[in-house]
């Protein structure tokens, strides 16, 4: 049983503050994601190999590298959904490798998924009202409820306003009755984003969130990272763009064959030679 769910700081517990969707989420670490010596091999394949790098806390930070560089594996291994051959990762000071992706979640740590199949015949508003299960959302939620069957209903009006909340800060609102299905690339890339969100997260990994958006979702969707980086959420970011890396993050780290080739500011990266000859010279 959680130490939350009982005892005077159950009653004390201000709801309010940590419901809001756009509060800030409470991190001191300065780099509160760390990825030390991290591998993993399929079969003969070295897809990640020794890949060491730090996330600095409130930053948009990108990860690149050429097609097949381990990108995804990396975000894969971090968030759980494999374990690796050797590392670890840290999260916030705590050793969070080879845990259950929803334990990671819980921790304030998560990636974003597609829109499942049979997730598409249901509504937008449906998808979020989903989204959170067993995650750190519930958990904060029913620190606030003292009694059990009042508490599932308080717990549904939490979670209901603070979906309506997250669908209103990524303007999705207006299609709350609409199916999945039916969503554009865009909208569904700010949906995908909006059930991340309800989990209340500290940091977010993005894989590609801009394939097959439209250039004028894409720019709102960058705006409501732009906007989430500044109240303190810390984002990872893997995408092929180059301009758009350099345009928006503020750090970039560049894996190639599954290792950190180099890291620094955008200009650093853009001037660096190594990185060029791995582009030009690599399966791009
Ligand atoms: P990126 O996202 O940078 O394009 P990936 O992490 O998807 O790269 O892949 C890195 C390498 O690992 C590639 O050679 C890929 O084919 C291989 N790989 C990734 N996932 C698997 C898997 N589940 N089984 C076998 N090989 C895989
Ligand atoms: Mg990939």
């Amino acid at each position: 049983m959680s130490e939350t769910e009982s005892g005077p700081e159950a009653d004390e517990f201000d709801s309010e503050a940590e419901i809001d969707a756009t509060s800030s989420p409470d991190v001191s670490v300065e780099y509160p994601l760390q990825v030390d010596g991290l591998r993993k091999t399929f079969g003969g394949i070295t897809a990640v190999d020794d890949a060491t790098f730090q996330v600095e806390n409130g930053t948009l930070t990108g990860l690149i590298g050429p097609n097949g560089a381990g990108k995804s594996t990396t975000f894969n291994l971090i968030t759980g959904m494999i374990k690796p051959d050797a590392g670890t990762v840290t999260f916030n000071g705590d050793d969070i490798t080879g845990m259950e992706p929803h334990a990671i979640a819980n921790q304030g740590l998560v990636r974003t998924f597609q829109i499942a199949r049979e997730l598409e015949d249901m509504t937008v508003l449906e998808n979020m009202m989903l989204a959170p299960k067993n995650q750190r959302g519930e958990k904060l939620w029913r620190s606030v409820t003292p009694g059990v069957r009042n508490g599932v209903i308080e717990q549904e009006e939490e979670l209901l306003d603070r979906v309506w909340e997250v669908l209103e800060f990524f303007e999705i609102d207006h299609i709350a009755e609409e199916y999945a299905g039916n969503l554009s690339g865009g909208q569904r890339k700010l949906l995908e984003m909006a059930r991340a969100l309800l989990t209340d997260p500290d940091m977010l990994l993005l894989d590609e969130p801009f394939a097959g958006v439209n250039p004028s979702l894409e720019k709102r969707l960058l705006t409501h990272i732009h906007e989430l980086r500044e109240q303190g959420y810390t984002f990872l970011l893997v995408e092929h763009d180059m301009d758009l890396i350099m345009e928006n993050c503020e750090h970039v780290i560049v894996l190639h064959q599954g290792r950190v080739l180099t890291e620094g500011t955008p200009e650093d990266i853009k001037s660096n030679e190594e990185v060029i000859e791995a582009y030009l010279g690599g399966n791009v």
